[in-house]
C-alpha cells in the first residue's frame, strides 16, 4: 500500500527482465509489487526492463511461432509466472483501409480493428496483463474503475481467472455496457458521479482493502498491455512501423503505451529504421483536456467537466495528459477533438466504407483523421494507422435516428415492387 514509506529496496532475485517499478519522474526504482505512486516525488511508477535480456531472448521468429494472441509478446511483457489468463485477447485484424482512404484522400491508411477482441475493445489487453499479475501477487479480488469498457473486461478476466470482480462505474453508463459486465456475475458499483469521482473513490477504497485494481495499483502492468497494439502493428506491417497513428486518448493510458511499444521494438532490435511514428492523439471535444491545453500552448492540463456521447473517453482529469502532450510534441505528432455530430458521422463512414461498426471512440477517432488530413497535417502518402479501440454495438444509442429504416413489405411481388425504387441503395447495388 502506498501510505507506508518503504525504504527503495532492488528488485526480487530471479526477475532478471523485469527490473522493478520505476518512477517515471525522478527514477527512483521499486520492486515490482502492487504500487503506482513513488513515495519520493507522487510522480507514476513504471515498469522498468532490462532491455539486453530481452533482446536475447526475442527474436522475429520467436514471436511468429508464439500464439496468435497478445500473448505472443509476453517476452515484453510484465509478468513472471507461467500461468497467464487467457481469454485470446489481442492479434486483432489490421485492415487495408482502401476505400476510406481514397474517401479521405490517403494512399497508404490502415485501420487497427480492436472491436473484435474477446469483449469488444482494446481493454482486454491491458486486464489480461493485470490479471495475470493480480494472481501472481496473490489477489483474490479483481477491481475497477471504469468509463464503461473496463467494467466487461474485469469481469470477464475475473470470471477465467476465478478471481472475485468487484468494479466501480458511474451511473449513467450505457445499458449494453453494463448489462455486458453484469452477465460475468461481478458485483457492480453504480456511482452517483461521473468518471472522475468513481476513480477518486477507487482510489480511497484501493487505500482500506487488499483489492487488485487494474488501473490504480496494479496500474504500471495494466498499462504494459497497450503496448500490444504498437508490436501487433508493426508487426503486421511486416516489421515496420507506420509513419503516423491516430490513437484515442481518456486518461492517455494507452496513447503513452503505444508510444512505448513502438520505441521497445527498436531496443530490442524487432524493427530495423530508426524513426517512431507521428502520435496523433483524438478527444471528443465535450471531453478534450489535452486538446485544449495543446492549443493553449501549455503542459498544464486542466481538468474540466466531461459532456460526451463518447462516454468511454469521458475522464476529465487525465492523469497521463502531460506525457500525451510531451510524446506529441517529440513525435512532431498532433491533437485534434471533434464535436457529437463530428463522431457520429465518424462512426458511420467507417462502417459504409470499410464494413467495421465502431463505438464512438471510433468516431472519434475518424472524425480527427479526417478532420486532420483536410487540414493538411496528415500527408496523403503517408503510412496512416486508426486504432478503432471498441465495438458499436455497445454505443447503439448514439446512431439511433441516423440510419435509414427497412422498406416494410408483405410478402408478396407486388409488394416488393411497389416499395422498391431503383435509385434506391438497394437499387443501385442490384441493378
Ligand atoms: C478506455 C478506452 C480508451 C482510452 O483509454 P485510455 O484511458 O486513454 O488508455 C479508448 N477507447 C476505448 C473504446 C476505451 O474503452
Ligand atoms: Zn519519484
Amino acid at each position: 500500500m502506498t501510505t507506508t514509506i518503504q525504504p527503495p529496496i532492488s528488485p526480487p532475485a530471479g526477475v532478471g527482465r523485469i527490473r522493478g517499478l520505476q518512477c517515471r519522474e525522478c527514477g527512483q526504482m521499486y520492486p515490482a509489487e502492487a504500487r503506482h505512486v513513488c513515495d519520493m516525488c507522487f510522480g507514476p511508477l513504471e515498469v522498468a526492463y532490462d532491455y539486453d535480456v530481452v533482446r536475447a531472448s526475442v527474436s522475429r521468429e520467436s514471436i511468429a511461432a508464439g500464439p496468435r494472441t497478445l500473448w505472443r509478446y509476453r517476452a515484453l511483457l510484465p509478468i513472471e509466472g507461467d500461468r497467464v489468463v487467457d481469454t485470446h485477447a489481442g492479434f486483432t485484424p489490421l485492415v487495408r483501409a482502401h476505400n476510406l482512404g481514397q474517401t479521405l484522400g490517403l494512399h497508404n491508411l490502415w485501420v487497427k480493428n480492436d472491436t473484435v477482441n474477446p469483449t469488444f475493445s482494446f481493454k482486454d489487453r491491458p486486464v489480461s496483463i493485470a490479471s495475470t499479475r493480480a494472481l501472481e501477487l496473490g489477489f483474490d479480488v479483481l477491481s475497477c474503475a471504469s468509463t464503461g469498457n473496463l467494467a466487461g473486461s474485469v469481469a470477464a478476466h475475473a470470471a477465467k481467472a476465478g478471481l472475485r470482480a468487484c468494479i466501480f462505474i458511474p451511473s449513467d453508463l450505457e445499458e449494453a455496457k453494463i448489462l455486458g459486465a453484469s452477465l460475468y456475475e461481478p458485483t457492480i458499483f453504480a456511482v452517483d458521479g461521473n468518471y472522475d469521482d468513481v476513480n477518486r473513490l477507487s482510489s480511497e477504497i484501493a487505500d482500506l482493502y487488499p483489492w487488485a485494481f487494474v488501473n490504480i495499483n496494479l496500474r504500471p502492468y495494466y498499462s504494459e498491455g497497450s503496448k500490444t497494439l504498437a508490436f501487433e502493428v508493426a508487426e503486421q506491417l511486416g516489421w515496420r512501423r507506420p509513419d503516423a497513428v491516430v490513437v484515442p486518448i481518456a486518461s492517455g493510458s494507452m496513447f503513452t503505451k503505444i508510444h512505448k511499444g513502438f520505441g521497445e521494438l527498436d531496443k530490442v532490435g524487432l524493427v530495423d529504421d530508426a524513426r517512431t511514428p507521428r502520435m496523433i492523439g483524438a478527444q471528443a471535444e465535450g471531453c478534450s483536456p489535452v486538446v485544449q491545453a495543446a492549443r493553449a500552448g501549455t503542459y498544464d492540463v486542466q481538468p474540466v467537466r466531461p459532456n460526451t456521447i463518447a462516454k468511454s473517453l469521458a475522464i476529465g482529469n487525465p492523469a497521463d495528459g502531460y506525457y500525451a502532450l510531451k510524446i506529441v510534441e517529440q513525435t512532431g505528432g498532433a491533437l485534434e477533438a471533434v464535436d457529437d455530430d463530428e463522431i457520429v458521422d465518424g462512426i458511420r463512414l467507417l462502417a459504409r466504407t470499410e464494413g467495421i461498426f465502431a463505438e464512438t471512440a471510433g468516431g472519434v477517432t475518424i472524425g480527427v483523421l479526417k478532420k486532420l488530413v483536410a487540414a493538411g497535417k496528415i500527408d496523403a502518402d503517408e503510412v496512416v494507422v486508426a486504432y478503432i479501440t471498441g465495438n458499436g454495438f455497445k454505443t447503439m444509442d448514439a446512431v439511433a435516428g441516423q440510419v435509414t429504416l427497412p422498406l416494410h413489405v408483405a410478402p408478396t411481388l407486388a409488394s416488393f415492387q411497389a416499395a422498391f425504387h431503383p435509385g434506391d441503395r438497394g437499387g443501385q447495388r442490384g441493378a
